[in-house]
């Protein structure tokens, strides 16, 4: 340790495990943007609630940056660490603390996997519903701390429907314990829900309840071919009308042949322009006999072309890889995202102006579309072809992110859905959040984080 700020960490945290070896600088100074050139002053790990209030004080002393890092999954360079920052990775804090049976809750550390809670939760018979791609390598801190959506959020909501109770260190190293894991609570301001789609900038998450539930009903699950992009609203608003849906995702061909590509199977022997992947309650017969019935009104007007039911759990994993592969499968192409959502309402006719957009302003690059078109929530991933500069394809579509901010500000949207702001988004937050809205947020922040030591330059500079 040669720099004198983490010399006098290491003195007043000697226990504390750092890091400046070039591969982990690398490693963790990234997110899944892949975009910033790590360079972190070091990593630290901290195994315990007083070693991140360590960090945190040290932070306010030396006048160090940190960056709070989960599972670096993160796709708005959140967790990304390239100017000189302490990565501060929750990663050795991964247990389960307890179970409450009464409650109907678990805690656990930050660091934990969203796989591990769902298994944790499934051993005592009951649900943890949040549930994305990611969730093996992402953690709960990073969830809270983006308020994670993923592809149950039609039936269950975000991540912070489930979350009972916080504790969180403040930029200024203070231990709050928030909401208890109370059902009722009408105390005044409920700090928690500050803290839930903070993306780290209040404080850092240090250990968290999660409410659990009752396990999802059987389900059936479908892929559905569909001749055009005016349809998909329309089966969406049949099969919500006709069933109790669990997901309802949607897909292009560009995408599912990506996944193809990586290994994924086409159930169709034609291609069709759009896909959807749904997911019903299909406990009985009468509930099988409406997905059937829903299923061939769409076709009767002509809004299905083609539809695949999956006859087995393996059948249903293997649709399911079509829409889930897809983030994985166009990942060496770097793409900028674009995640961005509407009121469920207002879908259609954004959807159409946005398609017109698109394709007019792209016409060079591959557009991938896909998301979770049940919560008014689409994902927009723009291939970087090889022959293109980075500081071009960055410029093209920094321009087109502008016009669908514009876009989304007449439909009352957001420029980020479930990815959160980080380093992608911030130059757009103004186009979803009013001057009002973000002088509050900045103030909140100095509050919470006086000497701005947690993720300085993330949401807003
Ligand atoms: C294949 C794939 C599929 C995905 N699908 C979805 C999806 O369907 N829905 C969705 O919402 N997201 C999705 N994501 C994005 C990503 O997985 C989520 O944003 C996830 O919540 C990030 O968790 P993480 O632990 O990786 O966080 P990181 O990337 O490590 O960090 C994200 C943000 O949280 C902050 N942070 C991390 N830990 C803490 C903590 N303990 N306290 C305070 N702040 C913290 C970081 O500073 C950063 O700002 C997907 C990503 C991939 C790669």
């Amino acid at each position: 340790m040669t720099d004198p700020r983490l010399e006098a960490l290491h003195q007043s945290l000697p226990a504390l495990r750092l890091s400046r070896e070039p591969g982990d600088l690398e490693h963790y100074g990234r997110d899944w943007t892949r975009r910033w050139a790590p360079a972190p002053l070091a990593v630290a790990w901290p195994a315990s609630i007083e070693e991140v209030q360590g960090v945190v004080r040290w932070a306010n002393a030396q006048g160090a940056a940190l960056v709070p890092s989960g599972g670096r999954t993160g796709l708005s360079g959140g967790a990304v660490a390239a100017g000189g920052e302490l990565v501060l990775s929750l990663e050795r804090m991964n247990r389960v603390l307890g179970f409450d049976a009464v409650d109907r809750t678990l805690t656990v550390q930050p660091g934990i996997a969203l796989q591990a809670v769902q298994e944790a939760a499934q051993a005592h018979g009951l649900q943890y519903p949040v549930d994305f791609g990611a969730r093996g390598s992402c953690s709960i801190g990073g969830n809270i701390a983006t308020n994670a959506g993923g592809i149950r959020v039609i039936r269950y909501g975000n991540t912070r429907e489930w979350i009972a109770g916080l504790k969180l260190v403040t930029g200024a190293g203070e231990l709050l314990d928030l909401n208890r894991a109370l059902v009722k609570n009408s105390s005044g301001y409920d700090l928690r829900h500050l803290a839930i789609g903070a993306e780290g900038t209040l404080g850092v998450v240090v250990e968290a309840t999660l409410k659990l539930t009752d396990p999802a009903p059987p389900a059936q699950t479908l892929l559905l071919a569909l001749p055009s992009f005016e349809v998909l609203m329309r089966v969406f608003a049949e099969f919500r009308a006709r069933l109790r849906l669990q997901a309802f995702e949607f897909l292009t061909d560009r995408g599912l042949a990506h996944v193809v590509a990586h290994g994924g199977t086409d159930p169709f022997d034609a291609r069709h322009p759009y896909y959807v992947v749904a997911e019903y309650d299909a406990a009985d017969a009468a509930q099988e006999a409406a997905g059937l019935a829903a299923f061939e009104a769409c076709a009767e007007a002509g809004w299905i072309v083609d539809g695949a039911i999956a006859q087995s759990q393996a059948q249903a994993q293997q649709l399911w890889r079509l829409r889930e592969g897809i983030t994985e499968a166009v990942a060496r192409y770097r793409p900028y995202k674009n995640d961005v959502s509407v009121r469920v309402a207002a879908m259609p006719a954004f959807l159409a102006e946005a398609q017109a957009l698109l394709g007019e302003a792209y016409p060079r690059f591959e557009v991938v579309w896909f998301g979770h078109i049940g919560d008014g929530n689409l994902h927009i991933n723009v291939l970087q072809p090889d022959d293109v500069a980075d500081a071009d394809f960055m410029r093209q579509c920094a321009h087109v992110t502008e016009l669908l901010a514009g876009l989304l500000k007449r439909h009352g949207g957001s420029i980020s859905a479930e990815h959160g702001i980080g380093l992608v988004k911030k130059p757009y937050l103004d186009s979803t959040r009013s001057p009002q809205e973000i002088a509050l947020m900045r103030g909140l922040r100095r509050v919470f984080d006086p000497n701005g030591v947690l993720n300085p330059g993330k949401l807003f500079d």
